[in-house]
């Protein structure tokens, strides 16, 4: 599903770690509604990239607006836009010594205000979209690796955000978690949510990318649909990735 609307546009962007190129002039914008899947090879700037839509990296040229905000000026407050803009890692930043409802309690009541009851109610409804309803008052430790992953998932999503960002969200599990990860983003991805995704799994990027971007050596190089990245691209560099992972 998406409208034309633009909720992320990234404009010229260029970012250097010495004279190292990591992104190299990349421009894209990302509609509401939208499901983009990033890949690329290791190294070639996913992750730069991702991290720049939510400024966690500083850029050396170009722009990045998200929903109307130029997050590179100095004037803007990125803590509110940070608010809207959801992050799941690799490695699933939950916190440790609270239990899995207070993970997904804490945000929403220090920055989104909401009261504890309306919070938990909140949390309550997540836990069991995510399928993980009666682990709610135990520590993510408790939890197996694709369990804390929907943590994690449900705790962004908690905050309400405009756009959800997924860093290869399923490296890191053992392969019989990797399902249920995926199952849970391809729920969100049909409701409608936005959402930017690095990912190695090519079956979630057939099914569920309504765009495929390709990166190499910190540019954009290619860009379609699924069918026509995996079916019919052209582009040698392309070709040779897909030919070393399908
Ligand atoms: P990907 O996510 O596609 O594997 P990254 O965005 O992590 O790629 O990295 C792009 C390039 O930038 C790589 O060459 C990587 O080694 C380099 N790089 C990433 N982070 C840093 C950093 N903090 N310092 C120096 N080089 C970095
Ligand atoms: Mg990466």
């Amino acid at each position: 599903m998406m409208n034309s609307k633009s909720l992320v546009h990234i404009e010229n962007v260029s970012k250097f770690y010495g004279d190292l190129k990591a992104l190299d002039n990349v421009s894209l914008d990302i509609h509401e509604g939208e499901t983009v899947v990033i890949i690329g090879p290791s190294g070639s700037g996913k992750s730069t990239l991702l991290r720049s839509i939510n400024k966690l990296e500083t850029i050396d040229a170009g722009k990045v607006i998200i929903d109307g905000v130029d997050i590179y000026d100095e004037a803007t407050d990125i803590n509110k836009v940070r608010e809207e803009v959801g992050m799941v890692f690799q490695s699933f930043n939950v916190f440790p010594h609270k239990t899995v409802m207070e993970n997904l309690n804490l945000a929403q009541t220090v920055v989104r205000k909401r009261t504890a009851e309306e919070a938990t109610g909140i949390s309550k409804k997540l836990l069991e979209k995510v399928g993980i309803f009666e682990k709610a008052d135990e520590y993510p430790g408790k939890l197996s690796g694709g369990q804390q992953q929907r943590v994690a998932i449900a705790r962004a999503l908690a905050m309400t955000p405009k756009i959800m960002l997924f860093d290869e969200p399923t490296s890191a599990l053992d392969p019989e978690m990797i399902g249920e990860v995926l199952d849970v983003m391809t729920k969100l991805a049909k409701e409608g949510m936005t959402m930017v995704v690095v990912t190695h799994e090519m079956g979630f990027a057939r099914e569920v990318a309504d765009r495929i971007i390709f990166m190499d050596h910190g540019a954009v190089v290619e860009q379609g649909t699924p069918d026509e990245f995996f079916d019919h691209t052209e582009n040698d560099r392309a070709k040779l990735f897909l030919s070393q992972i399908l």
